[in-house]
């Protein structure tokens, strides 16, 4: 016999860590493990970062209850199969981590992680590490790469965990928000957190080892509350970035620097690839749009109209 569950009296919480049948759910100071309860979530499944309700359940607790997300970070399903799913909700920004070298950056990558996040509606700002490789010239190099998207107004920030460069400007990037930092891996990502957060190692180590060494798998990351109001989503499923879900021409719009440009062009459906009196092509032969960031918009848009589903 079950009883029924006064809605007020519901236990809520937000979902720190997600494995493939448990949610790790921070309810007030406690973490709690609990089931995700199946056919409830077939349509839309919870992701870290969500705020869930919870109902008591035998021993422990079920989840039974997804609550409205803020935002949703997305992607499409790895595999042939075209799928969107949710990797984080309720996020305020993407951090997006690159290294000046090793492994080496180049604008198509920054691109397609800047779209995804302009896509889902997030504010990204740009960490850099791994500056002490940057030495003679190559400095140079890469605050030259880095400068299409100063001027598209992104916040571009030099950094080294080496030699501690830049990490109090990156810290002060991270307070008060709920950041999801992506990148390549290889670039340091997690040396980062630890070189901000020393002693988090420690924390990450007791969280994975309360639920038996390699029992579950993590599918969704996790979400860390740091000192100082911080909180830190760690991806590490993020490998294949899709456009799922991005029209077509919606992608004009997930370039900052176009926007002053569009509704100008001559044909109201202008794609801004090879159209007369497109202005966006027109700003790009002014140099007022970088070529690369152009470049990137033609191959990105290719693949948005392939993806896109028709219906
Ligand atoms: P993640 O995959 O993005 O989390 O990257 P990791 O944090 O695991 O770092 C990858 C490698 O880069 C490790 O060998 C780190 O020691 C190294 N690394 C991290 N930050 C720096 C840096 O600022 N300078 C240099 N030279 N190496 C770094
Ligand atoms: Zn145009």
């Amino acid at each position: 016999m079950t009883t029924p569950i006064d809605p007020l009296d519901q236990l809520k919480g937000q979902i720190i860590r997600l494995y493939a049948d448990v949610a790790t759910v921070q309810v007030g100071d406690a973490p709690v493990e609990c089931a995700i309860r199946g056919k409830l979530f077939k349509a839309d499944p919870p992701a870290v970062g969500d705020y869930v309700a919870l109902e008591e359940s035998g021993e422990g607790y079920v989840i039974s209850g997804l609550l409205p997300r803020k935002s949703a970070l997305t992607r499409r399903a790895a595999g042939s199969t075209v799928k969107s799913q949710v990797l984080m909700a309720n996020i305020d920004q993407v951090m997006l981590v690159f290294a000046a070298a090793n492994p080496p950056i180049t604008p198509a990558k920054i691109d397609r992680f800047l779209v995804v996040a302009e896509a889902n509606r997030l504010q990204a700002q740009i960490i850099v590490n791994k500056m002490d490789l940057a030495v003679g010239p190559v400095e140079a190099e890469i605050r030259s790469l880095f400068r299409p998207y100063e001027q598209a107004d992104y916040e571009v920030h030099y950094a080294s965990v080496r030699t501690g460069e830049g990490l109090e400007e990156v810290r002060q990037g991270l307070v008060g928000k709920v950041s999801v930092l992506v990148g390549p891996s290889g670039v340091g990502k997690s040396s980062l957190l630890n070189a901000l957060y020393p002693g988090l190692d420690l924390k990450v180590g007791q969280v994975s080892e309360a639920y038996g060494k390699g029992r579950h798998t993590t599918v969704g990351g996790y979400l860390i509350n740091l000192p100082g109001g911080a909180q830190v989503a760690d991806t590490a499923g993020l490998r294949e970035i899709g456009l799922w879900m991005v029209p077509p021409e919606e992608l004009p719009y997930c370039f900052p620097e176009f926007q002053p440009y569009l509704g100008e062009c001559r044909f109201n459906d202008c794609a801004h690839l090879t159209e007369p009196g497109c202005a966006i092509l027109e700003a790009l032969n002014q140099g007022k749009i970088d070529l690369s960031r152009h470049e990137s918009y033609t191959k990105l848009r290719a693949e948005a109209v392939e993806t896109f589903p028709r219906w």
